[in-house]
């Protein structure tokens, strides 16, 4: 057990956010108590002002209670580490797609600065909880060059401009800023991507949603899409055969570093100098003695000392850099 002077874990509960695109699954598959029946996404660590997460206080003191994850970071800094940003640095979401997301990109840090009354840019990474047998995701573009890409978007030419890759459970894809992106009806994706929601719509198959099309953001998607696209082969990434008991790694890049854990009886989890976040995406078991199943999200403060998981569970897990 946790000795008192120790931080204790950081249980969460998540924000739901309604979608014309979202579906059910968020509730009958991990629980989230909810009446609506189009919820796409559960910000489950988030501290955004669009949502902000609140700690669990069922399960811990009244140290934290009524407070945001915003709150904590300001007011208790030392629990992270230090961090020198004013804000939370990361956001992880479960989305699930009941129908296809619209294409869309997002900006690099400079150019959301400046375009975006100095917001964050938005880089991202997907872990496919579950998806259809032969599904596909759009990630990049087939232009060669920006006059090509130009050209494709102002003639509607996209079914030659999108790029498909396909995709199966467990699979692990990177999506840097300026790369063209879309999540497809029957995806269920954990997210884990900066602490910003700025998003450029190119294309919306052409799609009304109460009668009108949505607004599309053309000459700020132009402006930021990577040309040429980083190559398909080198977007996606397996998982399901990761040793079982450690923490590996599927990505480190300038804003985050991402791992799966899977659980199997018992398992250590070294200390880590930063904080941790962690989101249960299959199974139950325990964590240092308290129970954790799916759809939990939590955060293990920074520099808490070795954590000792138990039981049968797949765990996505990250560090800010
Ligand atoms: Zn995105």
């Amino acid at each position: 057990m946790n000795d008192v002077t120790k931080s204790p874990i950081l249980f969460l509960k998540p924000v739901l956010k309604q979608m014309v695109w979202g579906g059910s699954r968020l509730h009958e598959v991990f629980g989230y108590e909810t009446d609506a029946d189009n919820v796409g996404e559960c910000w489950g660590i988030a501290a955004h002002p669009n949502g902000d997460s609140s700690i669990n206080c069922e399960k811990f003191h009244e140290r934290f209670s009524n407070l945001t994850l915003s709150a904590l970071w300001k007011k208790e800094p030392k629990l992270f580490g230090d961090y020198d940003t004013a804000q939370f640095p990361l956001l992880i979401k479960i989305i699930d797609a009941k129908s296809d997301l619209s294409i869309q990109v997002h900006p690099d840090d400079a150019y959301a600065a400046r375009e975006e009354n100095g917001s964050l840019g938005k880089m991202e990474c997907w872990y496919i909880i579950d998806c259809p047998e032969d599904a596909v995701l759009v990630v990049g573009h087939n232009a060669k060059t920006k006059e090509e890409l130009e050209e494709m978007v102002q003639e509607g030419k996209w079914d030659e401009l999108i790029r498909k890759v396909p995709i199966k459970k467990g699979d692990f894809i990177q999506i840097d800023p300026g790369t063209v992106h879309a999540i497809t009806a029957g995806c269920l994706i954990l997210e884990t991507q900066q602490n910003s929601d700025i998003t450029y719509r190119l294309y919306d198959y052409g799609r009304k949603v109460d009668g009108k099309l949505r607004e599309l953001h053309i000459k700020q998607s132009l402006d930021v899409i990577q040309v040429p696209a980083k190559s398909a082969k080198d977007s996606v990434m397996g998982t399901l055969d990761l040793p079982k008991n450690q923490m590996n790694q599927l990505i480190s890049c300038q804003y985050y570093n991402v791992y799966k854990l899977v659980v199997s009886g018992r398992c250590l989890v070294p200390n880590h100098e930063s904080f941790l976040n962690m989101s249960v995406l299959e199974g139950n078991g325990l964590i240092d003695g308290v129970s954790i199943r799916k759809g939990d999200h939590f955060i293990i403060p920074a520099n808490y000392g070795e954590v000792r998981i138990e039981g049968e569970l797949v765990i996505i897990a990250s560090t800010a850099n």
